[in-house]
């Protein structure tokens, strides 16, 4: 018999995978996808089988150890997808696997050996360690195991696991703690028929009711869901035990922080434009996607949650993508409200050993429903019959390190490969996205809110010609806008105000010779923050106490110039004493829990004022809000990237759909000094698809994306002359591949970056412009051959979201 051997996956940064030998015995268990224990040096890591039968290397292979998986923890299609992300976007598989799955699954993660009762006693070595485990209390390590018996024990072990004698589990590093577990309601039997319920629960209507929800929930539920969010008693729950309609089971209990937030039930019907979207999400062939492009408060995410019904109803899973997690609280309510414990929420605040837990829940098809930020789109659903991503033109979707992924991108090859259909959901879409309308993405409109609610007016206040009060400092307050604040106190109702810069002045000035503070470490000048007092880097978190004097003349007075949220928080605390004011950005928000602290706070009526950055402009959906403030509409409009008008108009087209959600309906006052730009004037008509008509134009020439698109590559490194001629040779490099293979790419720089240094690293940027498959080649050959290691580094991004 000849040797076979497999190429495995390590959550390193190599640039090939490693190929092992495949022991006999392993054969049935080393397939694509599953876990293997595999010596690397001196260690002993948990790798991912990715081909199987590879030919021999060319050195001796070490051999594979053990193969835990009794069916591969992996899944064909997500291994196919992670195939394409690592071609795609140039990164190594290791990496981009890495990215892909919980860590607590593999790398550093033990392999622990559990007793199984019952089996058939082996006599020798195998029955030492077995009654070695049992006087452990029926578990241990296997590296303990190991130490115990002073040699390797993965022979022995695999030949337990063989006859059922022991289970090889894979546990992360970090939990030791045991399982907890919980109470959970399941329906038994065949469903009756309608004419059997109504003798089944003659005049026991709130029995049926639970029969029925528990039905609608997939035929289980957590008995805590049940009565806490559903509102059932136990009675009601030990009735339909009773009956022999239901059992009680106590299962492993996955411990999950947003599992006490409030499961809010969703509105029961839909209106016909819901319905007409609704229906043409169902006749979506599989593989195909759809637009959902509906104006704020339309009514997207009911849409979401009953095509997500549908699909489970066939037996099969969902994901649901949302920009941050943290800020989407209401979004994950009104999934829990609909599904409860169907539902896996993956969020960053998850330990290693949760993660890994919900990873599990979903792969044995106990969980269907995923969502969370963007690596929830690798989620392990098995028969993954549906994607969406809600609010789809958001940058955060894209990773920003190695696989430079962009979870949009990604759900639409993962819905080609396992015949999902795909929904993208946005009030004021991306380009690309709109591009790709006319090619096979159907658009689906929702072009009013809901109860035939306005949307609510957007007046431009023209900051160098309006009337302003005075004593506000640096701060520039209209009058209109202070009157609207005075009267929305008045009404008791409540008030948002968008400043999208944190901290307290944006930077400090001398107002005798100039100097401005700048990070020693980044190019960029130090914003001024108040309690604790200090200068502080937004880019690198440098920190440094305010200075007395200009370090260059000496001269005492200092200038703080533009202004931040802590600072608008200071000056409104003493011009509306009366108000109740919170703030949230980054400062108030580092906590886990911070965002929902506030806004639930807010929503509840807590908070008069809510200033905050981008982060208030989000999915928030306050029917009090009648007031919507935009302090400085131009923060962000002439950055040197060539999506800040259209990050301008989604961040006011955003912010303004907070205004007027309920009955007593709302406005919007935007502060700006440059009201003739076109992400403006579009943004106070609501006007989504004027600005994405007037924006294509100005990408045709020079053009951007979506008429071309686009690979950055960025060089950095310490030294400033060693970085700029390595970004020369990149840029020469790409020119010759071009030259050679006549591939149509225009090579644009070496430039510095608009940051040109960040973390003490100086950077430049090589752009290349043409289209997709020839730029696909460049980056195949750029992964092999520019991004090797050293003091220089070459980062390749493709589809960057920014430039800067
Ligand atoms: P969008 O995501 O499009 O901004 P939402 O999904 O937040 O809008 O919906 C806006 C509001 O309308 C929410 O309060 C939601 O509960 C309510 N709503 C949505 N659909 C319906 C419906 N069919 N009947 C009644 N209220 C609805
Ligand atoms: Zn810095």
């Amino acid at each position: 018999m000849t040797a076979r051997f497999a190429r495995v996956a390590l959550p390193l940064p190599l640039a090939a995978p490693y190929t092992y030998r495949i022991p006999e015995a392993l054969g049935d268990r080393v397939l694509p996808g599953a876990r293997v224990v595999v010596p690397v040096r001196a260690r002993e890591l948990i790798g991912i089988v990715l081909e199987i039968d590879t030919p021999a290397p060319e050195a001796e292979a070490r051999e594979v150890l053990a193969a835990p998986d009794p069916t591969p923890a992996l899944p064909e299609a997500l291994l196919a997808t992670a195939r394409w992300i690592a071609g795609y976007y140039g990164s190594p598989i290791g990496l981009t696997l890495k990215a892909m799955l919980p860590s607590g699954m593999w790398g550093a993660s033990q392999v622990v050996a559990v007793r199984v009762a019952g089996a058939p006693e082996p006599g020798g070595l195998a029955g030492q360690v077995r009654d070695w485990l049992e006087q452990q209390g029926g578990e241990a390590t296997v590296a303990g195991a190991a130490r115990k018996f002073r040699r390797p024990l993965w022979d022995v072990l695999a030949r337990l696991a063989r006859v059922g004698a022991v289970e090889l589990r894979v546990v992360p590093p970090d939990t030791g703690a045991g399982v907890a577990t919980e109470r959970v309601v399941v329906l038994t039997g065949e469903s009756p028929t309608l004419l059997e319920r109504d003798t089944l629960f003659r005049r026991r209507a709130k029995r049926r009711r639970l029969y029925e929800s528990l039905e609608s929930l997939g035929g289980s539920a957590q008995v805590r869901h049940v009565v806490d969010q559903l509102g059932f008693s136990e009675a009601v729950i030990a009735g339909l035990a009773g009956q022999g309609l239901a059992r009680i089971e106590s299962v492993e209990r996955v411990r999950d922080p947003f599992a006490d937030m409030p499961a809010v039930p969703p509105p029961d019907t839909l209106t016909s434009r819901q319905a007409e979207a609704l229906a043409a999400i169902e006749r979506l062939a599989p593989g195909a996607s759809a637009l959902l492009f509906g104006v704020t408060g339309s009514g997207k995410t009911l849409v979401y949650l009953e095509a997500v019904r549908r699909v489970l109803a066939r037996g099969r899973g969902a994901i649901v993508l949302v920009p941050e997690i943290g800020l989407t609280p209401q979004t994950v309510s009104r999934l829990r409200g609909a599904f409860g414990d169907q539902v896996a929420v993956l969020h960053s605040a998850l330990s290693d050993g949760e993660r890994a837990d919900a990873w599990r829940l979903l792969r044995r098809g106990e969980r269907r429903v995923a969502v969370g930020a963007r690596s929830a789109v690798f989620a392990p659903i098995a028969d993954l019959g549906l994607i969406v991503v809600d609010e789809e033109h958001e940058a955060s979707y894209k990773n920003g390190e190695a696989p430079r992924y962009h979870a949009r991108d990604v759900a639409a090859v993962r819905a080609r490969l396992e015949g999902a259909a795909l929904v993208l959901g946005s009030a004021t879409p991306s380009l690309e996205t709109m591009a790709r309308t006319g090619q096979g993405l159907e658009t689906l409109r929702l072009p009013h809110r809901i109860g035939s609610r306005p949307l609510p007016p957007v007046e431009l206040v023209d900051l160098r010609v309006a009337p302003k009060v005075t004593g506000t400092g640096p701060l520039a307050w209209s009058e209109a806008l202070d009157q609207a604040i005075v009267a929305t106190l008045a009404r008791r109702e409540q008030a948002l105000l968008l400043l999208n810069r944190r901290g307290y002045a944006a930077f400090l000035q001398c107002p005798d010779c100039g100097e401005v503070w700048q990070c020693p470490r980044c190019s960029i000048s130090l914003t001024v923050h108040r309690a604790p007092d200090g200068l502080r880097c937004h880019y690198c978190g440098h920190e440094e106490p305010l200075p007395f004097t200009c370090r260059v003349c000496a001269n005492p007075v200092q200038q703080m110039r533009g202004i931040g949220t802590q600072q608008l928080e200071r000056v409104l605390a003493e011009r509306y004493p009366e108000a109740r004011i919170a703030r949230m950005d980054l400062d108030t928000t580092s906590t886990k829990w911070g965002h929902q602290r506030i806004l639930g706070e807010f929503e509840v009526g807590r908070i008069d004022l809510l200033i905050g950055t981008q982060m208030v402009a989000k999915g928030l959906d306050f029917p009090n809000v009648t007031l919507v403030g935009v302090v400085d509409a131009d923060t962000g409009l002439y950055l040197p990237d060539f999506r800040s008008a259209e990050r301008t108009f989604q961040l006011l087209a955003q912010v303004a759909g907070r205004a007027g959600r309920g009955p007593k309906g709302g406005r919007v006052l935007v502060q700006t000094r440059h009201p003739t730009h076109h992400a403006l004037r579009h943004a106070a008509r609501h006007d989504a698809e004027g600005f994405i008509a007037e924006e294509l134009s100005l990408r045709r020439e020079p053009p951007y994306p979506p008429e071309t698109s686009l690979v950055n590559l960025i060089v950095s490194g310490p030294d400033q002359s060693a970085t700029g001629s390595r970004a020369a040779e990149v840029a020469d490099w790409c020119q010759g591949l071009e030259d050679r293979y006549r591939l149509g790419v225009s090579v644009l720089g070496p430039a510095p970056c608009p940051l040109a240094r960040i973390k003490e690293r100086w950077r430049w940027h090589v752009l290349l412009k043409g289209e997709g498959t020839a730029l696909g080649r460049i980056v195949r050959y750029a992964a092999r051959r520019l991004t090797q290691a050293g003091p220089v580094r070459v980062i390749l991004d493709r589809d960057p979201v920014t430039l800067l």
